[in-house]
């Protein structure tokens, strides 16, 4: 216990001497539009809408005035910054991601001096970003073996249960609201539950997703369906490698390659016992218990502290620069999905 207690301050004292580090070099949200400015003048994104490249703009602004149309372009709309209003956090957040800095929200929101709902924010949407970019040949975990860790409750977890409770009923869910669309599917046979066939729902909503990226409210719109059954049917569709999600709650659908691989779960590879035992580790040491709900966002965020080769330095900011806007409630809708991946693969 007292070694934890010094283990506890060992990691804030670490952290807070990176925060400190990075406040030199982007001490305020202004000095970060600066960073962000920068970072988009590099990739040539510096652009009017009129296609002139003849900008301009004063320091701490979060907008470039063209000197040729006089139009004034907010430049973090359209990516991953849209709605982030403590820049500084956001891209403290992208800094310790890339010098291993794994904390806590609670831990983040007093070295950043933000709010806790910020901190979560930054942290957990920069871990979205990462997972969106775990690729589907990545090795498969089962959550059951990483059931030690939840103990923390979401609103995915059932109530008066433990949070673990929240892994059963997942599984549950999944299997029942199978059952329950095949019975709803008028007098269409339906085999049990099977990853090679779709219901009539899971084709429909299919059929709606293109490589276009659709969210879940989008799909709800036009099916005029629940969420939850929407949900369901999403699901089915990512477990066969049909869709794939994207930052923001964003479905596309996947290019079709070799059935094989779609023709059961027999292909999925798991990691070596190690590196499972070091994510359980890493979770436990840096973040305590976590929720079944947010499990594939800490596995990212172990992913992006051990492997130095996929996240150098550069690669999340370009990301956020890259990813569409999230959605307003991109955080709460996240859900962890059934497979948890965690690459190296
Ligand atoms: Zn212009």
């Amino acid at each position: 216990m007292v070694e934890r207690r010094a283990n506890t301050r060992n990691k804030y004292r670490k952290a807070r001497t990176a925060w400190k580090l990075f406040a030199r070099k982007v001490p305020s949200d202004d000095a970060a539009s600066d960073r962000i400015y920068e970072a988009l003048q590099h990739v040539g994104r510096t652009i009017c809408a009129c296609g002139s490249t003849n900008v301009k703009r004063s320091e701490g602004s979060r907008f470039f005035i063209c000197r040729d149309c006089k139009f004034k372009t907010y430049f973090t709309v359209g990516t991953a910054f849209e709605d982030a209003a403590r820049l500084q956090a956001w891209l403290g957040a992208i800094y310790f991601a890339e010098h291993n800095i794994a904390i806590s929200a609670l831990g983040y929101s007093k070295i950043a001096k933000v709010a806790f709902a910020t901190a979560r924010n930054c942290l957990l949407k920069a871990a979205m970003i990462v997972a969106s970019t775990i690729s589907e040949s990545a090795t498969v975990i089962i959550g059951n073996e990483l059931l030690p860790i939840i103990f923390r409750r979401s609103r995915e977890t059932p109530k008066r249960s433990h949070p673990q409770a929240e892994q059963t009923a997942r599984e549950k869910e999944l299997s029942e609201n199978y059952k329950q669309e095949s019975e709803d599917g008028e007098g269409i046979d339906q085999p049990a539950y099977s990853l090679s066939s779709l219901n009539p729902l899971q084709q429909q909503i299919l059929d709606l997703i293109s490589d276009k990226p659709t969210s879940v409210d989008d799909l709800c719109v036009l099916t005029s369906l629940p969420a939850g059954l929407i949900g369901s049917a999403i699901v089915i569709l990512s477990l066969e490698g049909l869709i794939q999600d994207m930052p923001g709650g964003r479905y596309v659908k996947t290019m079709p390659k070799s059935p094989a691989v779609n023709a059961n779960v027999g292909w999925i590879t798991t990691p070596p016992p190690e590196l499972i035992k070091a994510a359980i580790e890493f979770i436990r040491q840096h973040f305590q218990g976590v929720s079944r709900k947010c499990l594939q966002l800490y596995l990212a965020t172990f992913w992006c502290c051990i492997d130095k080769v996929s996240w150098k330095e550069g690669a999340l900011i370009s990301l956020f620069l890259e990813q569409p806007p999230f959605g307003r409630n991109a955080l709460a809708n996240y859900v962890s999905p059934l497979l948890l991946r965690l690459p190296p693969s």
